[in-house]
């Protein structure tokens, strides 16, 4: 997806209220940390320009930032044509929300914490994206993390939003005293809004130098208008008793198995110059072979941790009646690796992760200069040469802080560097 964390420098810029030597383009998750550390050289002018508001403050509200994303206040309310998937929901079409807030999209995620697979890092830079190993970029993560113990445990989701706005007023000194005490003694955290539980893991199809699945557990089933608007599933459809499955008092698991590292890829095209007119977003999930045989193999791993559960196996897999019908599913039943597809193509929905549409090697350097265009760079979720195995927040931070002090060292800044 490409965000619109963009940097002019060099050639100041004139407005209204004077002139700056920089201009940010988009305040979320890389745009607010570019802006923040360059700000530290009290010699220099900066624009922010976001074109959201600040947020509201039910973004620091865990449990209401679903509903953050059916608002077009804080939410460019894009949906993705997602190919062969998405075959159960209205329109054939997912959500695809992007924050449109200070904050970007930070301000509307689920504040999973998750750097990606060092082999990640290091596959960027074997494949030319030269300062990006694992341990050139640790310590920028560590910069944006404030903590001084090099070492948390890798692949653990933490319930810290490290949400772009360094000094939200009141709460970042609890967050480091908590993220501090956690890196120390590993408890204190709950693993974030969404989750209450995140595992990744091998299925051994994938690339020997990271994991490519990841399995997310919430025990929480969302009420049918949420279904409804947000995942555009129908419940009256997907379940055989809606009432019953999502009535307040059911006690439901929700197991989310996703592929983290996808052969297939998508297409983001403008179809106008109005920077109003949503893009089109061809998400053209499974479309590789490699991705159905990998999101199989994480759904039966979802299976055996069901079928495991602590104190007994929970109850049978709910597979919406006409699917059961069309594969002969009896509840209970072993579900079939034709019914598991299916499932996938009509149920699957994007966990948020896009990335990579102004690549490390396509459209920028590695120092993130836009190749043939003078004094302008582009810094976050779009650069990353490949998409990390897990979720993307806390690397598309890393990475608004690696530019900062890209920028910083070539202007001779003051400020912005690692220290
Ligand atoms: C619903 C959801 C849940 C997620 N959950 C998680 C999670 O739990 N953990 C995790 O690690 N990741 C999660 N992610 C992904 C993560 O939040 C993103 O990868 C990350 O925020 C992307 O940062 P960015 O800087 O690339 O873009 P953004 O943070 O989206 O920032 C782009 C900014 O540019 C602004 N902008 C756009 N166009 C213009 C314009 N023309 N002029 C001015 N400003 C403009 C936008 O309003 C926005 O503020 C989630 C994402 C979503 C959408």
């Amino acid at each position: 997806m490409s965000d619109a964390s963009q940097v002019t420098e060099a050639a100041p810029q004139t407005s209204s209220t004077g002139r700056f030597d920089f201009v940010v383009i988009g305040g979320g998750s890389a745009g607010a940390v570019i802006a923040a550390r360059l700000s530290e050289d009290a010699s220099v002018r900066i624009a922010l320009l976001e074109a959201g508001a600040a947020p509201p403050p039910r973004e620091l509200m865990p449990a209401a930032v679903a509903s953050l994303q059916l608002d077009p206040e804080v939410d460019w309310m894009y949906t993705g044509d997602p190919g062969g998937v998405g075959r159960g929901l209205a329109d054939r079409r997912m959500m695809v929300p992007r924050g449109k807030m200070l904050g970007g999209s930070s301000g509307l995620n689920y504040m999973a914490y998750v750097r990606g697979h060092p082999g990640d890092f290091d596959a960027w830079e074997a494949d030319g994206a030269k300062g990006w190993s694992y341990d050139e970029v640790l310590p920028y993560f560590l910069k944006s993390e404030v903590l001084s113990r090099p070492n948390p445990p890798e692949g653990v989701a933490i319930a810290e939003s490290a949400h772009g706005l360094p000094s939200w007023p009141g709460s970042r000194p609890k967050r480091e005293q908590r993220l501090a005490a956690w890196a120390t003694t590993g408890e204190g955290l709950a693993s974030s809004s969404l989750y209450d539980a995140v595992a990744f893991f091998s299925t051994g199809l994938g690339d020997a130098h990271t994991h490519d699945a990841q399995i997310g557990l919430l025990a929480c089933g969302y009420t049918p208008d949420i279904w409804r608007y947000l995942f555009r599933v129908d419940p009256d459809e997907y379940f055989a008793d809606p009432a019953t499955a999502l009535s307040p008092m059911a006690e439901t698991v929700v197991v989310l198995p996703n592929p983290v590292q996808p052969h297939s890829e998508g297409e983001l095209r403008l179809v106008s110059s109005d920077v109003g007119d949503a893009p089109s977003i061809d998400l053209n999930y499974l479309a590789d072979p490699h991705d159905v045989t990998v999101m199989l193999a994480v759904m039966r791993r979802a299976l055996q941790i069901v079928e495991a559960w602590p104190g007994g196996a929970l109850g049978p897999l709910s597979v919406p009646p006409a699917l059961a019908a069309v594969h002969g599913h009896a509840s209970g039943d072993v579900p079939s690796d034709a019914l598991l597809e299916d499932l996938a193509r009509h149920y699957a929905l994007t966990v948020y992760h896009e990335t990579s549409t102004c690549r490390i090697g396509d459209v920028v350097d590695p120092e993130l200069r836009v190749f043939g265009v003078a004094g302008l760079r582009v810094a976050d979720a779009s650069v990353m040469p490949t998409v990390v195995s897990g979720n993307t927040n806390a690397a598309t931070i890393m990475i608004g802080e690696r530019a900062a002090a890209l920028i910083a060292e070539d202007h001779r800044l003051r400020a912005a560097g690692v220290g």
